[in-house]
């Protein structure tokens, strides 16, 4: 059985409003087993509506669409689907009354336009909607099953889970679902994870193993089509294993677990404290810190301007001032991992020195989701009771991306240093 969404409605296409229905709705269709193969965006045009809603009927055994089943004009969903199956839109005294209700419950005026919403496909089954006005209903045509919903998020995430997954179940005697492991892969890029995991995704089939890459992250999914959690799990393990095996340490976290559930968790069962310092990430390793534990993050200075670099220094008396004017920043790292250690009293120090190149601006955007990678050189260092341990990175933007790298891994390299400690 193959499904097909198909959300309506000209702000989606504008861009005012991002699609979030869909990817809701395929990540509850994947979890059923049920396939999903399109997704569409169509604005709120009749001849458009018609030819998308058509072919996908033509195409696809369920079709789910959402929005444009409000009371207003630009609300044509149910218009247009009638249309392409061939039907009268027709009164459905029930869902009239349904709706007189809840306008008198909640003490409204109800306007004609709210009638409109009564009327739906001759035959079609209708679907009370208990958080809206809009009701939705099926029409069960001998192409496909047109499944009509609400655009608004949490009417239409109600009715999904509420109505459409039973009926599919039921209508489709759907048994087998889709169950996924996520190991979060930190300090290696997609194309390493890839040169090592990469013939397990050739080959895979069920289970199926992909990746996903984030900013100073990447995703391995195993995913297995199976009948119950344990028949999945069954599956899923032993590849499990295997990609362990090829990733090593790299694997910091599974499923919904961060690098701050991670290190937190580090920190308190070897008791542990920190204390950082941070340049171009602005507060986003202090604030990691924070997320982790913060009962064991004891002090965070953010600002790599000479001054700040020379207070913090001077904490641990020597100033070198060679690594100062950062002829050296290797050695000048660490040596603000060591001062923030010593200057918090803490069992660890992390300290984080980005230079970008010369060229690229300073700050800026620093909000900006949209830039990649800016070439320059971050410099990573936990000192502990031990030594230092060091890292380094050719890259040093300002943007949020280039910030979350540099933070993740950062506090990437605190964990492996407790772990190897
Ligand atoms: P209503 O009865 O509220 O008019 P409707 O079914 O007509 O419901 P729309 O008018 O298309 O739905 O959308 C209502 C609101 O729901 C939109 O303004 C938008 O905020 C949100 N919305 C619609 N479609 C989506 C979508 N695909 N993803 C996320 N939000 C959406
Ligand atoms: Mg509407």
């Amino acid at each position: 059985m193959n499904a097909e969404i198909v959300a309506i409605g000209s702000e989606l296409l504008l861009g005012q409003i991002v699609d979030t229905n869909s990817a809701w709705m395929a990540q509850r269709l994947a979890a059923v087993g049920m396939n999903l193969y399109y997704k569409t965006i169509v604005g709120d045009n009749p001849e458009r509506m018609l030819e998308t809603i058509t072919a996908a009927m033509e195409r696809s055994d369920v079709v789910i669409t959402s929005g444009g089943i409000g009371p207003t004009q630009d609300d044509l969903t149910r218009e247009i689907v009638a249309k392409a199956s061939s039907r009268e839109l027709v009164l459905d005294p029930e869902l009239l009354a349904q709706i007189e209700a809840r306008f008198r419950r909640r003490g409204f005026i109800m306007t004609e336009n709210n009638d409109r919403q009564a009327y739906i496909p001759e035959g079609s089954i209708p679907v009370e909607n208990p958080n809206g006005t809009a009701p939705s209903f099926i029409v069960e045509d001998p192409r496909a099953v047109v499944i009509c919903l609400p655009g608004v998020p949490f009417e239409m995430k109600w009715l999904f889970d509420n109505e459409v997954i039973p009926y599919l179940r039921e209508k489709f005697d759907l048994s087998e679902a889709i169950y996924s492991r996520v190991l979060k892969v930190a300090d290696m890029g997609e194309s390493g994870v890839d040169d090592l995991v990469g013939h397990l995704i050739a080959n895979s089939n069920n289970p199926t193993v992909g990746v996903l890459a984030h900013p100073g992250q990447v995703d391995v999914r195993i995913s297995a089509k199976a009948a119950s959690e344990e028949e999945a799990d069954a599956l899923i393990s032993p590849l499990e294993k295997e990609v362990r095996s090829l990733l090593g340490d790299h694997v910091f976290a599974t499923g919904e677990q961060t690098m701050q559930d991670v290190v937190g968790e580090l920190l308190r069962s070897n008791d542990l404290t920190v204390a950082s310092f941070e340049g171009l990430t602005g507060g986003l390793v202090a604030q990691h810190l924070q997320e982790a534990d913060g009962m064991r993050f004891l002090q965070g200075t953010v600002g790599q301007q000479e001054s700040t670099l020379r207070a913090v220094l001077a904490v641990n008396g020597g100033i070198d001032e060679k690594a100062v004017s950062a002829t050296d920043p290797e050695t000048l790292t660490g040596q603000l991992a060591e001062a923030v250690r010593a200057g918090a009293g803490a069992d660890l120090g992390l300290a984080v020195l980005s230079l970008p190149d010369s060229g690229a601006p300073a700050g800026g955007s620093s909000s900006s989701n949209s830039e990649n990678l800016r070439a320059g050189h971050t410099y990573i260092a936990v000192a502990d009771s031990q030594g230092i341990s060091r890292r380094a990175y050719n890259f040093a933007g300002p943007g949020l991306p280039d910030r979350t790298r540099a933070s993740l891994h950062a506090l990437d390299l605190l964990r492996v240093t407790i772990l190897e400690s």
